[in-house]
């Protein structure tokens, strides 16, 4: 895939590992300037370190996105090192389980809602300030299959990602005229951290969970970074408030 992002500044939160780390080393791949927001400051280290052994630039900051300090610091870092920020990747995400809703614990409600919608609004607060001083900027925030449909044992989960579809949408129209576009990545089930927790790494449920995509298997992070990438470059100009799924199908049966 070649798509130039020379001269961009772009922000990955979650860029830990996963879906979020594949898609901060594409972006430095294409020529932009990347920032790694996340928790963990050992694997955010790495990622950078992979991205500057190719010979591009980025750095990490430590960052919990349910903080609006640390949300409004992640920005400002960005603009004091960067200059400026085109891109985010609003991805940093938390899962949870509940087969039985009646049982839920309040803590669960407020580690999944905090990260997943909270998390979002705030990363987008913060940089659509930036990115109005600046008349331009691309947001692209990831959705799931379970933000368009639902699935019984992930409640709260699911309820999260529509949230995160709710403000796409409405976060598109609010900006549509100010040159920011902002859209959603949905990934199916995908081989990341994410994926071992929730088939519990066994093999019996993982092949479960490709069985259900028509394609027959899992997406690999790659695949949906390709989707992230597309979105947030200068090709998809017209396009906003748009969920584009990368799920092997699943949405489309
Ligand atoms: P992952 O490898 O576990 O990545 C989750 C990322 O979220 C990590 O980088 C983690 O970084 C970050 N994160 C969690 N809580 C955070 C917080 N409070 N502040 C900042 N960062 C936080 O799993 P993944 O699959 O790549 O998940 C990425 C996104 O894809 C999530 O939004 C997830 O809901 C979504 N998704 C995944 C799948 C799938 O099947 N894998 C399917 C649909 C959607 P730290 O731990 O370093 O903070």
């Amino acid at each position: 895939m070649m798509m130039n992002f020379s001269g961009k500044v772009a922000i990955v939160t979650g860029g830990t590992s996963g879906i979020g780390q594949a898609a901060a080393i594409a972006y430095a791949q294409q020529g932009a300037k990347v920032v790694i927001a996340g928790r963990r400051s050992i694997e955010g280290e790495e990622t950078v370190k992979t991205i500057k052994d190719a010979g591009k630039e980025a750095f990490f900051i430590q960052t919990d996105v349910t903080q609006e300090s640390d949300v409004k610091a992640m920005v400002d870092k960005t603009v004091e090192v960067f200059g400026r920020l085109d891109i985010a990747f609003n991805n940093a995400g938390a899962y949870g389980e509940s087969p039985s809703l009646s049982e839920q614990l309040d803590s669960e409600y407020d580690r999944i809602m905090n990260v997943n919608v909270r998390g979002v609004w705030l990363s987008m607060k913060h940089e659509i300030a930036q990115m109005q001083s600046q008349g331009n900027g691309a947001i692209v925030n990831t959705s799931s299959i379970l933000g368009v449909v639902a699935m019984p044992s992930i409640p709260l989960y699911t309820a999260s990602k529509y949230a995160v579809e709710g403000l796409t949408k409405a976060a598109a129209l609010q900006y549509a005229k100010s040159g920011i576009r902002i859209n959603a990545v949905g990934p199916g089930a995908i081989a990341t951290e994410m994926f071992e927790t929730a088939t519990g790494g066994q093999d019996e449920a993982k092949a479960d969970m490709a069985g259900i995509h028509p394609m027959g298997r899992v997406g690999q992070p790659s695949e949906v970074a390709n989707a992230v990438l597309w979105l947030s470059s200068d090709d998809a100009s017209f396009t906003t408030g748009e969920t584009l799924m990368v799920d092997g199908g699943y949405i489309a049966q």
